[in-house]
């Protein structure tokens, strides 16, 4: 469960998130939507505590986020999975992961086999398509089993199995209690993703319901 109460940030002169309050419930996709700069990322990098707000709450299943000791066991993220360059093998990098969480290397071969990472994973990331760089990285938030889970675009430039599998991927994940916020700039990908939206625009709440409701208008 996330629970934003009146999140503002500020950058300078910009409003990114303009007193944003809204539930995340577990046992649900929870779709997050607004154009490019609405302020979804922004407000992903509050929630897992890698940006401040300016003002406001936010908790993760009723604690302030910066009070967990294991950050990777409670929420996983996917941001921006383009930004892994490494030398490492995908392997090698989820070894890395999970040594500095002090997470058990057999978590590493599960979630390698759980996103269909398989040979790939011995091969070096510089040479994945973007495709493989999303299995990576859900692999990566996947690897402390956490209740909670953002994914940032994770639907953005996928071909048609690639949407499928994430769209399977996301439904088992809530299917299994966990909670489950997944962002997009496009109602199309959303439609058949979502069970709620929370639809955003320039850091302001602009509707909170379910797909269907959303899809018929309100
Ligand atoms: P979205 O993810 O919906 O595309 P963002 O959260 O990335 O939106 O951005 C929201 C607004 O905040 C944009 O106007 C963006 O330019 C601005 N912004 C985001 N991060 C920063 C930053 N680190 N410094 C200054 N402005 C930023
Ligand atoms: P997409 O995920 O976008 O559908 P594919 O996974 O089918 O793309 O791969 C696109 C290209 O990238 C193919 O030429 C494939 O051989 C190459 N490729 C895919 N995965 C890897 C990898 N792990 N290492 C090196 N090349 C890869």
């Amino acid at each position: 469960m996330i629970r934003l109460r009146g999140v503002t940030k500020r950058y300078g002169e910009v409003l990114a998130v303009d007193d944003l309050s809204f539930d995340v419930e577990p046992g649900k996709v929870t779709g997050f939507l607004g154009p490019n700069g609405a302020g979804k990322s922004t407000t992903m990098r509050i929630i897992l505590g890698l940006d401040r707000p300016s003002s406001g709450e936010v908790l993760v299943n009723g604690r302030p986020f910066a009070a967990y000791a294991e950050p990777l066991r409670e929420v996983g993220a996917l941001l921006d999975p383009g930004s892994v360059h490494s030398g490492r093998t995908g392997r090698g990098h989820l070894r890395v992961a999970a040594r500095t969480n002090g997470l058990p290397l057999r978590r590493v071969e599960e979630v390698i086999e759980q996103v269909g990472l398989d040979g790939a994973a011995r091969r070096r990331i510089k040479g994945y398509s973007l495709g493989m760089r999303q299995r990576l990285g859900i692999a990566a938030a996947l690897l402390g089993d956490p209740r909670v889970l953002l994914f940032d675009e994770p639907i953005n430039g996928l071909d048609l199995d690639g949407v499928r599998w994430i769209r399977d991927l996301l439904r088992r994940l809530a299917d299994d209690g966990r909670t489950v916020l997944v962002s997009s700039h496009l109602m199309s990908e959303m439609e058949q993703t979502a069970d709620r939206l929370v639809v955003i625009g320039r850091g302001r709440l602009i509707a909170d319901a379910t797909t269907a409701e959303i899809l018929n208008g309100l």
